[in-house]
């Protein structure tokens, strides 16, 4: 493929968005780690990002569609293609005429800003998702949820790009939301925008319970270090991080990578770590874990890139 040829298009696609070439992606994860992407696109708005995929699907180029970076380890070689972010060219957010407990909202749309607009509209259901540091597609795609919520109790409908290029509306039950899962991992969809619907709420109460949550994510995880939120799915009936830390990985480093002493779930970047550093934590914590419990955790992160 003709590099210059593809940047044309992508550009031609994107329209007023930006085109990045051989873009670090440590600059677009929580992280802050991951190699080169071959090209990193913005689109500027939905049609654009749907125009963007088109072009990568009909010059046969490789594509990820991706939102903040916040649940991504992406390799040190980076990726081989176009990185395409539903981000901030699409994140505009209305509440509907006919009813005033329904949102409409963009994929890009990062969930701290819709959960405030929520509770500025008295609107209760979506504090849970205050603190999780992700877009509102990222979070469909895998029913990103916390402190006894998840987004399969507030979505309603979402619009999704499929991967022959077409746009089809899905009601929560196609949506088949399972712990962190959604039909969108695997019919390899991208969300484009999504309806939730919400009750109705005191503000006080609602701004009450946001700021409550804000509190105990701040005293038990390590945010003060960049890292992609809990590295483990929870395994049934225990915690990931309660495992790591039987198993004695409380502070166990490979290169600038660490399981946090303040939560074992969380694999941390002291501030040099390498996606390769971060894969050979992830492995050994996994044989570790599983020759102490028996239980094999599943990593929550996604991967991403050569290795
Ligand atoms: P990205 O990291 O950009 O992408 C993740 C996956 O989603 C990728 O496979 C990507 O292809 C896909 N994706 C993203 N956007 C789209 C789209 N528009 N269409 C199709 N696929 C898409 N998660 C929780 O569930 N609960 C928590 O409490 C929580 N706490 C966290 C705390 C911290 C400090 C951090 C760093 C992370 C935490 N996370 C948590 C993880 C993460 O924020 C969520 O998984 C979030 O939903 C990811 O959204 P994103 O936009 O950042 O997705």
């Amino acid at each position: 493929m003709n590099k210059a040829y593809l940047a044309e298009q992508l550009k031609k696609a994107a329209e007023a968005g930006t085109v990045l070439t051989d873009e670090p992606m440590s600059r677009h994860t929580t992280f802050r780690i991951g190699g080169p992407a071959d090209f990193y696109v913005c689109p500027s708005g939905r049609q654009e990002l749907i125009d963007t995929v088109s072009v990568c699907r009909n010059l046969e180029v490789p594509c990820y569609v991706i939102g903040n970076g916040s649940n991504l380890l992406v390799s040190d070689r980076g990726y081989r293609g176009v990185i395409i972010e539903a981000g901030h060219g699409m994140a505009a957010v209305e509440n509907t005429e006919n009813s005033k407990n329904v949102l409409r909202a963009e994929a890009g749309i990062l969930l701290a800003a819709l959960s405030h607009r929520a509770a500025e509209l008295h609107l209760a259901g979506l504090e849970f998702a205050s603190g999780i540091p992700g877009t509102l597609g990222g979070a469909v795609y895998m029913n990103a949820g916390a402190y006894g919520g998840e987004m399969a109790q507030v979505i309603s409908k979402a619009d999704v790009l499929t991967m022959d290029g077409h746009v089809e509306t899905l009601t929560n039950e196609e949506l088949a939301f399972g712990y962190r899962h959604s039909a969108v991992i695997d019919r390899g969809l991208v969300v484009l925008g999504a309806e939730l619907i919400l009750k109705d709420g005191d503000p006080e109460a609602i701004k009450e319970l946001m700021a409550d949550l804000r509190e105990r994510r701040q005293s038990k995880q390590p945010l003060e270090y960049p890292s992609a939120g809990s590295t483990f799915k929870r395994p049934e009936g225990c915690f990931a991080g309660k495992l790591i830390m039987d198993a004695g990985l409380a502070g166990y480093a490979v290169g600038g990578a660490e399981v946090s002493a303040k939560h074992c779930g969380f694999v941390i970047n002291r501030g040099r770590a390498s996606a390769d550093d971060v894969r050979r934590l992830i492995d050994h914590v996994i044989k570790t874990v599983e020759a102490a419990s028996g239980i094999t955790l599943e990593p929550e992160v996604r991967f991403l890139g050569e290795s």
